[in-house]
């Protein structure tokens, strides 16, 4: 079947086909359709018709909330068979990717639940004939990028606010891991939505993104990814001066002060920068260490480190799988070089897995990397793998001057039992988001995005669905009369 869906129809792209890979042993999964400049000029095209002119624009907040619920029902039905290519697709655990689905799904209900529920505002202008008021109106046509670490879930906290404020929507998934991208459009497809409303391009950033990026008939982009990319596509979006979303990368400190409780700060630090092999946005990288717990807390960190159980996402048995690409792969060997050439002591992994099984995908051992600075490049720049930097402290100031220490600003936790220190350290780091006492739980109502480098937008939460909306002030004059402004 043809993997791109453009004005309602399957249809295979004008640039050939590509390979989809599987990173636990690099065979191929599957191939897929990729658009060429003909398919994305086609997509925009019936995004606009169906914007400006299809039926689109006369449904009711409460119908569209109602077909993003469908959306969340199909997800359940399906979410094994999801799942299990989630994981075929990016190497992350089944137990992963199933959590995966069901958050998914819940930002689809939230959005459901959300969906025409501010319907704008009345404002008092002092005049009793005139009615002014403040009312939304979606966006027009949005363009939404996604990066290939959660291909699924962030595409979800995009489609289900464009959708629910009234766009019509063109998607563009990484390359690297369209599959269930794929599957979501063919669910939405079943719903039988107005020719035009959903548009999937398959290709890569260069072919397929850059040319939406710009393209004068796209009203906004919404983009996940690097902050490499995000500076290209706020640069392409400028002549158009389209409205964007940009949730870019991020460096995240997760502070821990001597009082916390060894054992459970041990489990969290390795969760927050291992989970799905370091490649999350939220990943603890950076963990900066109070000088009393400091010694203790690295060689049991690097002890547990060891035996965490690389392999096939599939295996129930697997507590890792690996890196997506095997440039992915290249990239993290480097940091490690690059690391231990400017002064970090390697306290554990530092190499790919001797496991026979595991040679072909694209595997590498959870790192942990201690004596770092934040001079250095493994502390200041995303690695997006399986690798932990320590940095000390002795004092509070210390901790956030460490804490702040990166460009970026999207997430971090502090580890205290002094509920005074916790709440002045939260309120000292210029993140997005900052847990204490904990690492990566999020909810749909909450707001998520970073500040600094890490982006200049939010998903979830009511502002995740304002991204997607206008204002637009109506001012009626009830009893209108000649002005008199002019004389003569
Ligand atoms: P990426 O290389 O920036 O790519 C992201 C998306 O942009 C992909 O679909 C990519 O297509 C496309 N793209 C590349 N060049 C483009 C261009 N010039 N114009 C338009 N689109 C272009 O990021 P990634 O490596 O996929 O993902 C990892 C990054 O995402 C990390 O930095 C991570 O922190 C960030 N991320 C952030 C969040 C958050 O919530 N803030 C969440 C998840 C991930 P191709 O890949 O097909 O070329």
């Amino acid at each position: 079947m043809p993997s791109l869906y453009i004005d309602g129809s399957w249809t295979a792209g004008s640039a050939g086909c590509a390979p989809v890979i599987n990173p636990f042993d690099a065979s191929v999964v599957q191939e897929v359709d990729q658009a060429g400049p003909d398919d994305v000029d086609r997509a925009v095209a019936a995004a606009r018709a169906a914007f400006d002119s299809g039926p689109w624009r006369a449904t009711s907040a409460a119908e569209r909330g109602a077909i993003l619920r469908r959306i969340a029902e199909l997800l359940m039905r399906d979410k094994e068979e999801i799942a299990h290519t989630e994981t075929l697709d990016t190497g992350k655990t089944l137990v992963e990717s199933r959590i995966d689905v069901d958050d998914v799904a819940n930002a689809f209900r939230y959005y459901a639940d959300l969906a025409g529920k501010d319907a704008g505002r009345l404002v008092d202008t002092g005049q009793a004939n005139v009615v002014s008021k403040v009312v939304h109106e979606p966006v027009g046509v949005c363009v939404l990028i996604t990066p290939w670490n959660y291909p699924l879930l962030q595409l979800s906290w995009k489609v289900a606010p464009a959708l629910a404020a009234g766009n019509t929507i063109v998607i563009k998934p990484s390359e690297v891991t369209p599959l269930t991208t794929i599957k979501l459009v063919e669910l939405m497809a079943e719903l039988e939505l107005p020719p035009g409303v959903v548009n999937l391009l398959l290709g890569d950033g260069r072919s397929v993104g850059a040319p939406l990026t710009e393209h004068p008939d796209v009203d906004m982009v919404s983009f996940t990814g690097g902050l490499n990319t995000g500076r290209s596509i706020i640069r392409a979006s400028a002549e158009t001066v389209k409205k964007l979303a940009v949730e870019l990368g991020g460096k995240n400190a997760n502070i821990v002060f001597a009082d916390t409780d060894f054992d459970t700060v041990v489990d969290y630090a390795l969760l927050a920068v291992f989970l799905h092999a370091g490649q999350v946005c939220s990943a603890g990288a950076r963990l900066i260490v109070e000088d009393p717990l400091h010694d203790r807390l690295v060689e049991e960190i690097g002890r547990r480190a060891e035996l965490i159980r690389l392999g096939n996402g599939l295996d129930p048995g697997t507590e890792s799988g690996p890196l997506v690409s095997e440039a992915q792969l290249a990239k993290i060997e480097d940091f490690v070089k690059s690391a231990l050439d400017e002064g970090a002591r390697l306290v554990a992994g530092g190499r790919r897995p001797e496991e026979p099984e595991l040679q072909n995908g694209y595997f590498y051992r959870p790192t942990v990397l201690a004596d770092c600075r934040t001079d250095m490049r493994v502390v200041r720049e995303e690695t997006f793998g399986p690798i932990l930097t320590v940095e000390r402290f002795r004092t509070e100031e210390e901790a956030l001057a460490l804490g702040n220490g990166t460009e970026y600003g999207l997430a971090g936790a502090v580890w205290t039992n002094d509920i005074g220190r916790a709440h002045r350290v939260a309120n000292g780091l210029r993140h997005g988001t900052v847990w204490i006492n904990d690492f990566h739980p999020y909810v749909p109502g909450a707001e998520w995005g970073g500040m600094k480098r890490s982006g200049n937008g939010r998903e979830l939460g009511p502002t995740g669905l304002a991204e997607y909306q206008e204002l637009k002030h109506i001012w009626q004059n009830t009893a209108p009369e000649p002005s008199g402004w002019f004389k003569g």
